[in-house]
């Protein structure tokens, strides 16, 4: 019998990767803190907890993936959080990004209850999400990260294992790293090109042409053709991340000159309202800073 899953969080990842999760077959109970998000995923055979603690009752292994640490303490130890059903015959998995501080100190406090925990943040954005093939950045016990291949089968096409709890959220924060300086270097590249007089799309096609190709530019290229930026990892995401890499940063003594500097031009994405934008709106606040700086 596969285990009945709880998952908490339906937000853009959220909701596509539960949806995988249905779909291969494991009994699902979902909370989402606004509900109507759940529609779908109740039409096609999942069932709506009121809570965070009924999802925990009910569900034998338990996912989160939700912004960050506020919301993940929120479901947690909060009035009628997880928590309070938290015990050694079950698993807890947090999938959301999270600093690996963060993801340490919450194994200690989840210790006492005996529970399981998988700390497994994901690469991959909404279209891996939504077709399961996500990588699986897995910290924790690994025999136990072993027999969930199933479960993280369902939503991923790899799980990579990492080491002991807290390293699934250092090689998250490692990706990202490099995925902020890699978009913030493109969105530079196209509006430098562009204010000295080339044409975007000739800029696009030198890029994508050689040896300068990435997934991450081809993927972000109709974008940056279209300046039109619907979600798919939104920029106020990204700006949490890179705060969270920098705090890292700081506490390992690895030097990141390049994510503090990334980081201040997100934080005016943030700041000019593009936050619920794609993270490739880091274009839109270069063109928005021309002849301003
Ligand atoms: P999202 O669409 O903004 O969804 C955020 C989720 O968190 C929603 O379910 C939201 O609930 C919930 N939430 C936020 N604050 C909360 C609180 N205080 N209490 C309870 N629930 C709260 O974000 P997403 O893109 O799915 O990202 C989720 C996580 O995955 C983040 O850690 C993100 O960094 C990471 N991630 C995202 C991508 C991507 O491409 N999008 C890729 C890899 C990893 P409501 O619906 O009620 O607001």
């Amino acid at each position: 019998m596969p285990p009945r899953v709880g998952f908490l969080g339906l937000g853009i990842m959220g909701s596509a990767m539960a949806n995988n999760i249905l779909k291969a077959g494991f009994p699902l109970h979902v909370y989402n803190r606004t509900a109507s998000k759940a529609g779908g995923l109740l039409t096609a055979g999942a069932t709506l907890t009121p809570h965070p603690l009924a999802l925990a009752q009910d569900a034998e292994v338990i996912i989160a993936m939700v912004t960050g640490p506020e919301a993940l303490d929120e479901l947690i130890w909060g009035e009628q959080g997880a928590a309070g059903a938290f015990s050694a015959e079950k698993t807890f998995i947090n999938m959301s990004s999270v600093p690996p501080r963060y993801t340490r100190e919450l194994a200690a406090e989840l210790a006492p209850l005996g529970i399981a925990f998988i700390d497994a943040p994901v690469s991959g954005t909404k279209k891996p999400a939504e077709d399961g093939k996500l990588l699986i950045l897995a910290g924790g016990d690994q025999e136990k990260i072993a027999a969930l291949e199933p479960l993280f089968a369902a939503m991923g096409q790899k799980v990579i294992y990492c080491g002991e709890v807290g390293q699934g959220s250092v090689m998250k924060m490692t990706i990202n790293l490099l995925l902020g300086v890699m978009m913030a270097g493109l969105a530079e590249t196209i509006n430098f090109g562009q204010k000295n007089g080339l044409e975007p799309e000739t800029i696009l096609e030198v890029i994508l042409s050689g040896s300068l190709s990435s997934g991450l530019f081809q993927m972000k290229a109709e974008m940056v053709r279209d300046m039109a930026f619907p979600p798919n990892f939104p920029l106020k995401h990204m700006t949490k991340d890179l705060k969270f890499i920098i705090d890292t940063a700081y506490e390992s003594g690895a030097p990141t000159p390049a994510a503090h500097a990334v980081l201040q031009l997100f934080r005016y994405g943030v700041a000019f309202q593009w936050g619920d934008e794609d993270f490739a709106a880091v274009l839109k606040i270069l063109k928005h800073l021309n002849g301003r700086t």
